[in-house]
């Protein structure tokens, strides 16, 4: 194994401001290069025939110098670094070979064998650089590695950086002793204050901060985190979905929760069921309540996952006042709302410029739902109706509409397991869509669209098998 064809490189971070770097090229990949060099504050000289045009505009903005069309030696006189980065190979070797010798450390853009210094893949949090290399070993698998990382950090992480930044001299004077230190640090980060910088609350973040290190705080405090899951496709989870379920201590999961999103829970947090599905036994939301309270008391990190987005239909809203009233620390993350997710992904546009200037978000649960809704209002045109929980309520819905005056042969778009790999997309007209609904078995978890949009499925559907079309009527308005 020589050292050339798997070097141990020496990680290093490179504090440039105000020093010079010499950059040889002047196109986009020596663009990439500057513009890296300029927000770490370093002074960029720059040697090329032509300029493209963001070096070029760096140029006359006086961001950068350009000194000259020919490299010539004397141009690394000054420089601490050199990145040759011109799309002329002997140019770029000849570069390298005088910066050796004259022992400036040369990276040579695409070329690990050639550099003596390489640039990594960054993560960056404010002060707080995470960088990635394979040593020009293998580039790409780098550059995945830092996507992983990346979306694994909080973007609040480079404000507590700053923050301790700000308080580490206090820090020290108050904890003198080492190991006290660090566990006081440690602390930091998974704690009130770290959460707090998360919620955007940087004063009391800092008010905590002050309050830990005067002893005044000690206990560990638990909180709870309303997170949406979104319609079930995995990849629709936010990233601060996925952040929260790998720190989380216990997870209270709805039914219609895809366990594919369950697998990205920290492997030994605590996964509790609390189904709600229509028609089967599910905990009482007493019972839920009681269960986020205890686990939050005793200091753990409390995931609420639901379906979708806790706000929309999900009781999200009751549970962050009973938290709230009991002063636990709490915070939403929303999720893709079931109708954002059907809509998408059976290619009804939700508002259209032709067809649709609104769209209502309705529920469509039980007869009692049913009887408090404006049906003079949803049976108006230029709308897109959305109706959650509906599948057990098509007949009501139909009549209603229709008694108020919505035309029969209204598109209607039922999508069933939105997003999933099961996903069905049927497509009727208002007056044949319960029995067409039936005669398919459509089941729960399905949404229902209604409004002109809906027609628009038979043209747009992207995702899954092709929509069943139950008469010409029910995409008439398509064309
Ligand atoms: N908070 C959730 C809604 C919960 S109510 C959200 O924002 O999506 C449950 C209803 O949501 C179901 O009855 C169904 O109408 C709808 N729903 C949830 N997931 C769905 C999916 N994958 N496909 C179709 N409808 C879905």
């Amino acid at each position: 194994m020589s050292a050339r064809s798997e070097p141990s490189l020496y990680p290093l971070f490179a504090d440039l401001r105000n020093r010079q770097v010499l950059v040889v090229g002047g196109g986009v990949v020596a663009a990439r290069k500057i513009a890296a060099l300029l927000a770490a504050e370093a002074v960029v000289a720059v040697v090329a025939a032509e300029l493209g045009e963001r070096v070029g505009a760096w140029r006359n903005a006086g961001q950068l110098r350009h000194c000259g069309s020919a490299f010539a030696p004397e141009h690394l006189d000054a420089v601490w670094l050199v990145i040759a980065a011109s799309d002329d190979a002997a140019l770029n070797s000849r570069v390298k070979a005088t910066a050796d010798a004259r022992r400036v450390f040369c990276n040579v853009v695409d070329d690990a064998a050639l550099s003596s210094f390489q640039v990594p893949a960054v993560i960056a949090r404010g002060p707080l650089r995470i960088a990635v290399s394979s040593a020009g070993m293998a580039p790409v698998l780098a550059r995945q590695l830092r996507g992983r990382i990346e979306a694994m950090l909080d973007d609040s992480l480079g404000a507590l950086a700053t923050l301790l930044g700000r308080w580490r001299l206090r820090i020290r004077a108050q904890l003198p002793e080492l190991s006290a230190r660090r566990r006081f640090l440690e602390s930091l980060a998974d704690g009130v204050v770290g959460r707090l910088l998360a919620q955007g609350q940087p004063e009391r973040a800092e008010a905590a901060l002050a309050a830990a290190l005067s002893g005044a705080d000690p206990k560990p405090a638990g909180r709870v985190s309303l997170v949406g899951a979104g319609p079930g496709d995995p990849g629709l989870v936010t990233l601060k979905a996925q952040r929260r379920l790998q720190e989380a201590d216990v997870v209270l999961y709805d039914a219609l929760v895809d366990p594919a999103i369950l697998a990205l829970a920290r492997r030994d947090a605590d996964l509790i069921a609390t189904g709600k599905r229509a028609g089967q036994a599910c905990t009482a939301q007493p019972a839920i309540h009681a269960l986020m309270l205890q686990h939050a008391r005793a200091g753990r990190s409390v995931v609420r996952l639901k379906g979708g987005d806790p706000f929309v239909f999900g009781r999200g809203g009751e549970e962050l006042a009973f938290l709230r009233r009991h002063g636990i620390d709490c915070e939403v993350v929303p999720g893709i709302s079931a109708a954002l997710a059907c809509a998408a992904y059976a290619g009804v546009p939700l508002t259209h410029r032709a067809h649709a200037q609104s769209v209502r978000l309705v529920t469509a649960h039980c007869r009692d739902s049913i009887d408090a809704l404006d049906w003079r209002s949803l049976a108006a045109d230029g709308q897109t109706l959305a109706f959650y929980m509906a599948v057990g309520q098509l007949e009501q819905v139909r009549d209603r509409l229709l008694a108020h005056g919505c035309k029969p042969q209204t598109p209607c778009a039922i999508v069933e397991n939105g997003s999933r790999a099961d996903q069905r997309v049927l497509l009727a007209a208002l007056a044949e869509l319960p029995e067409f609904a039936r005669s398919h078995g459509v089941a729960a978890p399905a949404l229902l669209f209604v409004g002109d949009v809906a027609a628009l499925a038979s043209e747009l559907h992207w995702f899954g098998a092709p929509p069943r079309v139950a008469s010409a009527a029910a995409i008439a308005s398509a064309a």
